[in-house]
């Protein structure tokens, strides 16, 4: 197959970091524009990234030079990778959809749009059904907040084997899910800090639209009920949650177990390459899943579950764990991208 020609927006951040190493060598798709700031466009990858990751800087974007993020800016694209904060994707996202272009976006700016798929393709990737009239023209489709995904993918199966009705779910989320610019070391270490702003909404609103059902005319949410109580700790990726969940029909902890471990979700058979073999890994030892051991799960695409327990209050609780720069973000992006490829839903725009 001929690659799909992609770009980044956002490319220096540091979601647009772990993309354009998700890009490097991939199958599927080349990378071809990266598109970040004015303080950024004009000069070399290489020179204009703070690189944050260990591996080295791709070769094949090492060189390309950075544009801005302007339409135009990614004229040559069939596909967006979008990592742009929402104030900025507001507008954009939008502009580059009118172009052409698909826009797979990890921004929360288009997340609960009635035209936008809302997507963790294991979980309810026939949501796409919404776009595949627009397929041809451009489109945009979004991945969750970044606590929203790996509680959706842990729910799933519960909701599909005995009905989710009310979640209660309190985040441990890492400093790397606040960007470049997030809070300073003096506020972060030695501290916890009970307040991320507009997360508590984004857990409430989504959790909702994904578990919920999409016809070619609207999304129908979910009736679940969600509290969420967010907060920023001193670790560097992968957030922690600890849920507590009340099912419509009885099911025990090893039910429950069973589900999870069985689940394989709606991409089974589509060989999508960022997929892990297990969407979801249950441990079994009372003090795991920790964000420090088990973050990389599944090359950080897997969500670890466990201390699964019956609750006192509602029906089961349990702890998850989600790598939210990988699965949260940039690979759960790739995902979707990967998943929108299989589905013969992307613009085929540039030129062999
Ligand atoms: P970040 O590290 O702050 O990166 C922001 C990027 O936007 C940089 O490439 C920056 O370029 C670019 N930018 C800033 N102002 C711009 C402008 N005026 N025009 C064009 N580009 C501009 O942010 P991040 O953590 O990667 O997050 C990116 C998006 O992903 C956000 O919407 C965030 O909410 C979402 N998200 C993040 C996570 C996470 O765990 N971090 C998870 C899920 C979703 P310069 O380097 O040139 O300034």
């Amino acid at each position: 197959m001929r690659p799909y020609d992609v770009g980044i927006a956002g490319a220096t951040g540091l979601v647009g970091q772990r993309l354009v190493h998700g890009l490097a060598r991939h199958p599927w798709f080349r990378l071809v524009a990266v598109g970040a700031s004015e303080r950024s466009s004009g000069r070399a990858y290489a020179d204009a990234v703070r690189w944050l990751l260990p591996q080295p800087i791709p070769e094949e974007a090492a060189g390309l030079v950075v544009s801005g993020c302007e339409p135009d800016d990614f004229g040559a694209c069939d596909l967006v990778l979008s990592a742009l904060d929402a104030p900025l994707a507001r507008d954009l996202e939008p502009a580059w959809a009118r172009l052409g272009l698909a826009v797979v976006s990890n921004s929360s700016a288009h997340r609960m749009a009635p035209d936008v798929p809302l997507l963790v393709p294991e979980v309810n990737g026939a949501a796409v059904v919404r776009i595949a009239s627009r397929a041809a023209n451009g489109y945009m489709v979004t991945n969750p907040n970044c606590s929203v995904t790996g509680l959706a993918l842990a729910l799933a199966p519960l909701d599909r084997g005995f009905g989710v009705r009310r979640v209660v779910v309190t985040t441990m989320q890492s400093i790397s899910g606040a960007g470049l610019s997030g809070p300073r070391a003096v506020e972060l270490v030695d501290n916890v800090i009970p307040h991320i702003p507009g997360e508590e909404e984004k857990i409430e609103a989504e959790l909702g639209k994904i578990l919920g059902r999409a016809t070619a005319d609207a999304f129908h949410p979910a009736d679940v009920a969600v509290s969420a109580h967010c907060h920023r700790v001193p670790t560097l990726d992968g957030h922690l949650e600890a849920v507590s969940v009340e099912l419509a029909r009885p099911a025990s902890p090893q039910d429950a177990m069973a589900a999870l471990e069985s689940f394989r979700g709606d991409v089974e058979g589509l060989g999508l390459p960022s997929a892990p073999e297990r969407p979801i890994v249950v441990r079994r030892e009372a003090d795991r899943p920790q964000t420090r051991l088990d973050r990389d799960t599944g090359s950080g695409m897997a969500v670890v579950v466990g201390r699964l327990r019956p609750c006192p209050v509602l029906t089961l609780r349990f702890v998850l764990l989600s790598h939210n720069m990988v699965r949260g973000a940039a690979g759960g992006a790739l995902l979707n991208a990967e998943l929108l490829a299989a589905r013969e839903l992307l613009p085929r725009r540039s030129r062999a």
